[in-house]
């Protein structure tokens, strides 16, 4: 059986003397496609970031790709991966957050080229072809010498996941990504995930309050709730009925 891309031991995460997640267990498997939902101030982008190393958990084990990168021992010591071996389990995630943080002062193109430069030491010939057929693949090859400013929201988001996919991932994040964007520029980025997601490849983690697009796209639905899966199973299954009052209730604001 295959062993899964990304693996949560009990996973407790607190800020100050507040316990923002309370034991997550979670296996997500290769090329698996999952929702998160939840109320606001559940949990999600923190899981999210843990993932990205961004947050250390106060305890429990985190494994990506068979790599620990936190791991709580018997004694209830946390072990830390070393920084190169940190560098290395992020250059195989891709990340898209609600604001898309593209450099100002450079074009479409240098934007989706510097990081496999910098980050990856690809030659400069390699690099470009590679952000060109990402921008071809989002929709956006015919505005390689734009700059952000001269670009709607949601071809600015279309950017970042061309920025995100030119460094071949074998995860991609995506955190609440068209929580900022005008209504009517929703559906050309939902549209490109789909597409992503169809491809099958990835493993793709998506915190969203897009319903519809949730049931979709999702092979798993997660809720989170006060720090906790309260309930997860196919889309059918969480977005069916529920006995779970909790989750009933969030389900209904979106109805
Ligand atoms: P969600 O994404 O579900 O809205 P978050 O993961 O962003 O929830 O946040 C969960 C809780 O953790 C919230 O109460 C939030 O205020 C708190 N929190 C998140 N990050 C920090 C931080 N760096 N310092 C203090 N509290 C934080």
């Amino acid at each position: 059986m295959n062993e899964p891309m990304v693996k949560f031991k009990d996973v407790h995460k607190s800020f100050g003397d507040v316990e923002v997640l309370k034991g997550i267990n979670l296996d997500l498997m290769p090329a698996e496609k999952v929702a998160v939902i939840g109320p606001s101030g559940s949990g999600k982008t923190t899981i999210i970031r843990m993932l990205m190393t961004l947050e250390q958990p106060t305890s429990g084990s985190i494994i990506v790709d068979g790599e620990n990168l936190w791991q709580m021992e018997k004694s209830g010591r946390l072990v830390t991966a070393n920084e190169k071996h940190l560098r290395q389990v992020r250059g195989d995630i891709g990340m898209v957050f609600q604001h898309f943080n593209l450099f100002p002062h450079m074009t479409i193109l240098q934007n989706c080229m510097t990081a496999p430069i910098h980050v990856k030491q690809e030659n400069k010939a390699s690099a470009k072809a590679r952000a060109i057929e990402m921008l071809d693949k989002v929709g956006l090859g015919d505005k390689l010498d734009n700059y952000p400013s001269q670009i709607s929201g949601g071809q600015k988001q279309r950017v970042a996941m061309a920025r995100a996919l030119v460094m071949r991932p074998k995860i991609m994040l995506f955190d609440e990504v068209t929580s900022a964007l005008d209504p009517e520029l929703v559906e050309e980025v939902l549209e490109v995930i789909r597409d992503i997601a169809h491809e099958g490849r990835m493993t793709m983690v998506l915190v969203t309050h897009e319903m519809e697009f949730a049931r979709d796209i999702a092979d798993r639905v997660l809720f989170l709730d006060k720090g906790v899966i309260a309930e997860q199973g196919t889309p059918s299954e969480v977005f069916g009925h529920s006995e779970n009052e909790r989750l009933d209730s969030f389900l209904r604001r979106f109805r």
